[in-house]
């Protein structure tokens, strides 16, 4: 049986993988600080027949700990999903804003994912490479990674930075047969955007996404339950957008 892992499981795009992995046939490990909304997600879980454990803890705080523990809960990884990310408490002028804000933001979305996935990697490093085997290594980053939002910046930051990292370690992790895809949702309806959606519901009717419709979290779970499938066995370190269309330019 394949195990796969999530950060930030308890809600919102990391739920609905963890569905998506479940109904997939994966069991799974799973993560978030909130241990409230976690134990709705596991409870979707078992109800589809699921073994699985839990990994509570804040991945800023204790990083290389909660990697190293989600990589050994239920045995060796098939699949690792970095989800777990935070917007800016308050959006400003990017000539504003001091240090505590951009340390909160990097020091989750990309100082504790980065942290985080070399405990995993090491410990599927020192895994044997299963014959036929479908590793891998998927990070949400955000349409944001490309797209500048002045009054958001350190998420934009954090968020280019955390690309980097999936081609970093799809070059380090390729010889041991771990595929590492980056998964760059666009606007996606979930608790993170609920406090600004009616500034996004008339962007998207002014014409923000060619798809002109908010993305579900369930439209990124099956772009990352497909990845995790194995579907795309000579792909490693690509950008799959999940944003209808959102990042196309146009004249
Ligand atoms: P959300 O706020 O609805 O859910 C995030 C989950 O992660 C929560 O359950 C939260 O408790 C958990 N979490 C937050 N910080 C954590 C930490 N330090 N340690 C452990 N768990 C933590 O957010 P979402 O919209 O589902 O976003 C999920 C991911 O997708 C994030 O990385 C986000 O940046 C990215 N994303 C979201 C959108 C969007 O429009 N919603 C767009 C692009 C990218």
């Amino acid at each position: 049986m394949a195990i796969a892992s999530v950060t930030g499981a308890g809600r919102g795009i990391g739920q609905a993988i963890a569905v998506a992995l479940a109904e997939a046939g994966h069991d799974l490990v799973l993560n978030d600080l909130d241990e409230a909304a976690l134990a709705e997600t596991a409870e979707a879980v078992t109800a589809r027949g699921r073994t699985l454990a839990l990994v509570p803890g804040d991945i800023a705080t204790d990083p290389a700990a909660i990697g190293a523990r989600m990589a050994v809960a239920l045995g060796p990884l098939a699949c690792h999903v970095n989800n777990a990310g935070i917007p800016m408490r308050t959006r400003g002028d990017l000539l504003e804003g001091g240090a505590e804000e951009f340390d909160h933001v990097l020091g989750v979305n990309l100082r504790g994912t980065f942290l985080l996935t070399q405990a995993v990697a090491r410990q599927m490093a020192s895994e044997p490479v299963p014959s036929g085997s479908r590793r891998s290594i998927i990070s949400i980053t955000s349409a944001s990674a490309a797209l500048p939002s002045p009054e958001r910046g350190a998420y934009c930051m954090s968020k280019a930075a955390a690309s980097m990292m999936v081609k970093l370690f799809a070059l380090r992790l390729a010889e041991l047969g771990i595929m590492c895809h980056e998964v760059r949702p666009g606007v996606i309806r979930t608790p993170m955007t609920a406090p600004v959606a009616a500034r996004y519901d008339a962007m998207i009717a002014g014409g923000l996404t060619p798809v002109a419709r908010w993305g579900e979290a369930e439209d990124v779970a099956r772009t990352v339950a497909s990845l995790a499938s194995g579907a795309h066995p000579f792909s490693t370190g690509d950008v799959f957008h999940v944003d209808g269309g959102l990042h196309l330019h146009r004249l």
